[in-house]
């Protein structure tokens, strides 16, 4: 007590010296919050973008976050799997699907033996449409997002909403009590929501809607920014690994979608660079007609571009579709910074920019080089799991394969006086016995053993989910995936798809950049403290503090 005491007389005494000297500062001067902060998510961004496009990009777009800004070179995603699903949660939560919930975009459901979407909600209802594509909520989320912890720390005055062609781009993004979250519905080619956070949607969307932009962008056709034969950071436009989205035209340059347009199919919007250009051009609507930023309270704007993971899966990370993807985006990220400087101010607002995952390159294209990668077919991989079970254990046992995990029928495990971790472990050294499966797991393994942080085993373990993930996880080798032999998939632990670009920028945010390694799941708490606002309730994540000028 004594200590105590002397302790307190100490600050206190030094408080009195230093009011002496110096005027006390005004309150509101040490708590200086934004008005602003601008989450951008590019769907599918891997790290080495930044550098493959450099020369290429404008002054305006990338290099300006990153000339003005910091910029984390090293920052990985902690957990698989690496989909955008559990991308989108865990950036704004600060944690890993073991914690959010989100363990998949969909996955196995155990109480109904079916597949659940991550933000399907059959009883909420589409807002702006007549489609199904609204029956969706965050509900599944398990935590708060930095948006969320916006609305409890202002009493609800902060305003949050969320834009993407994706529904769970946005709607994970945007948390459980947003304002609201809008995304694209390309049987009408407008942008919609949920009843989870409105009866109708804003005027202004109406008349965003109304201007008919999808129709606009299309009937222009896709043909590259520069001289096709300039692309010389990507591999020949006509080469043997790509795929149209329609999987009918022809993967060349110039692309013309007037046969999509005849049957209003505005869906092909997504796999190309319009489809970035009109999520731009919504979230300036929003952050125009909802004055995000001009309120006493700090707003918040999630932004998640998703032509990028569209036109990587079709093309592949060395095509020239996705290089002029992302030279067209960098233009489309100039126009929403200017913006941004001109009407909100630089020193007001903060922005971070990242990637839900990365990507693999075209096994197929890797293995012309004498690389190492391959193709599983998972359909056939369960029957022979089931096989191999039947053999074994007088039962097929495997109620589904989903996001390489086995759930198994546990009441005929028991049923058959079956040991639940001895089958466990007898499938997982199976596994092994596979080509192209790496390492498998058994729930309790993942349950009761704690892996060391980095490890790949440790990323297993923070996507497993105790209540909604398998009886055993498993990984396939680099650049090993089921998928087709043209385009390209994500989704594991390898650094093609951990690793992304990380980037803030405004209010006090210092210039640099790092090599040090750092978590996605770090952005939310660093946020926070932005904010001065409390951690996601989930948070496993950590403040990166040298982002931070003071
Ligand atoms: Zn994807």
């Amino acid at each position: 007590m004594i200590r105590l005491f002397y302790f307190i007389s100490f600050f206190a005494i030094c408080e009195i010296s230093f009011a002496q000297t110096k005027p006390k500062p005004a309150i509101s001067n040490s708590l200086k919050q934004p008005k602003l902060v601008i989450g951008i998510v590019v769907d599918q961004m891997r790290q080495d973008y930044i550098y493959r496009y450099w020369n290429k990009f404008g002054n305006g777009g990338f290099k300006k976050l990153i000339n003005e800004g910091f910029f984390y070179k090293n920052a990985h995603f902690n957990y698989v799997p690496t989909y955008t699903g559990p991308g989108h949660a865990s950036i704004y939560t600060g944690t890993s699907p073991a914690t959010h919930g989100i363990i998949a975009n969909d996955w196995y459901d155990k109480e109904t033996n079916s597949v659940v979407y991550c933000t399907d909600d059959k009883d909420a209802k589409t807002i702006g449409s007549e489609s199904k594509a609204g029956l969706m909520s965050p509900k599944k989320l398990l935590t708060t997002t930095i948006g969320d912890e916006l609305k409890i720390n202002s009493n609800q005055r902060s305003k949050v909403f969320a834009v993407s062609l994706k529904d769970r781009s946005s709607i994970l993004p945007a948390g459980h009590s947003a304002n609201g979250a809008f995304w694209f519905d390309g049987s009408v080619g407008k942008f919609i929501s949920s009843s989870h956070y409105m009866k109708t949607l804003p005027t202004w969307l109406n008349d965003f809607n109304n201007l008919q932009l999808p129709k606009h962008y299309l009937s222009q056709g896709w043909k590259t920014l520069y001289p096709l034969n300039t692309y010389l950071e990507s591999i020949s436009d006509n080469n043997n690994y790509e795929q149209a989205p329609n999987k009918k035209d022809t993967a060349i340059f110039p692309y013309n979608y007037k046969s999509q347009l005849d049957i209003n199919n505005f869906d092909i919007l997504r796999a190309t660079p319009f489809g970035n250009t009109i999520t731009k051009d919504i979230a300036l609507a929003c952050l125009k007609s909802e004055q995000l930023g001009k309120g006493n309270e700090t707003d918040m704007l999630c932004i998640s571009f998703s032509s990028t993971d569209y036109v990587g899966h079709s093309y592949g990370p060395r095509s020239v579709e996705i290089e002029d993807v992302y030279l067209r985006l960098d233009k489309d990220l100039e126009e929403l910074l200017n913006y941004i400087d001109a009407n909100i101010g630089k020193q007001n607002v903060v922005v971070f920019l990242t990637a839900d995952h990365g990507a693999c390159d075209v096994p197929a294209h890797l293995m012309d080089m004498k690389i190492p990668g391959g193709y599983i077919n998972e359909a056939e991989l369960a029957k022979t799991i089931k096989t191999f079970c039947f053999n074994q254990f007088k039962d097929s046992l495997v109620n589904g394969m989903k996001n390489q995990q086995l759930f198994l029928n546990e009441p005929k495990m028991a049923s058959l006086n079956l040991n639940k971790f001895s089958v466990e472990h007898t499938l997982a050294n199976y596994l092994l016995t596979i080509k192209g499966v790496a390492e498998s797991y058994p729930s309790d393994v993942l349950k009761y053993e704690n892996y060391t942080e980095g490890s790949f085993k440790s990323l297993i373990q923070k996507g497993y989910n105790h209540v909604r993930s398998g009886n055993v996880a498993f990984s396939y080798n680099p650049a090993w995936m089921e998928y087709h032999s043209k385009g390209t998939t994500h989704g594991a632990s390898y650094s093609y798809d951990t690793h992304v670009p990380l980037l803030f920028y405004g209010m006090d945010i210092k210039h640099g950049s790092t090599v040090n390694k750092v978590n996605i799941v770090d952005i939310a708490p660093t946020v926070s403290m932005m904010l001065h606002i409390s951690f996601p309730n989930g948070t496993t994540g950590k403040p990166l503090l040298d982002v931070i000028d003071k």
